[in-house]
């Protein structure tokens, strides 16, 4: 993104909304955006003393798989920032202008990355696999719900068929 037209002129501004391609995918272990998948943008891009201020809205669908069901998860996405891409390096700012242009397809994709769950689930009820047959319970409603022993209680039980007398 050129800004020249921008650069040492405070207070003025330009903004524009785009849909780009994201040119290559990211994410975590186990959901993320495609190569390819459509970033809406919506930037606001204003001259400051000490550099360019970026306000990006972004919006995208990340794809990935639901943790206790496997089933594949599509999760819309939407992320607002805001940086400053400063004139010189400083360590206060972790972005810069360089050759009169801001990069923000970095900004964009940590802050999408940030905001992607670690645990994504196909619905917050999903009843996830049958622990013996590894069928979706979802297909067997009348399996589910099973009761789980808790382990702590699993422990107790071992206890107490231990102090049976023996013969
Ligand atoms: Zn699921």
């Amino acid at each position: 993104m050129n800004v020249r037209d921008l650069m040492r002129r405070p207070g003025d501004h330009r903004e524009w909304s785009r849909d780009i391609a994201q040119p290559e995918g990211f994410g975590n272990a186990v959901i993320g955006v495609r190569e390819g998948a459509t970033v809406h943008l919506d930037v606001r891009l204003e001259s400051l003393h000490e550099g360019i201020l970026a306000s990006v809205d972004a919006e995208t669908v990340a794809e990935g798989e639901c943790v206790r069901c496997l089933d594949p998860v599509t999760l819309p996405v939407e992320v607002e920032i805001q940086e400053l891409f400063a004139y010189t390096e400083d360590e206060a700012f972790d972005y810069t202008v360089a050759d009169e242009s801001v990069d923000l397809e970095p900004m964009v994709r940590d802050a999408v990355a940030m905001s992607l769950p670690f645990q994504p689930v196909c619905r917050p009820d999903c009843p996830g696999l049958d622990p013996e047959t590894g069928e979706r319970l979802a297909d067997h409603p009348d399996r589910a719900p099973r009761e789980v022993l808790d382990p702590r209680w699993a422990a107790l039980e071992g206890f107490r068929s231990a102090e049976e007398p023996r013969s």
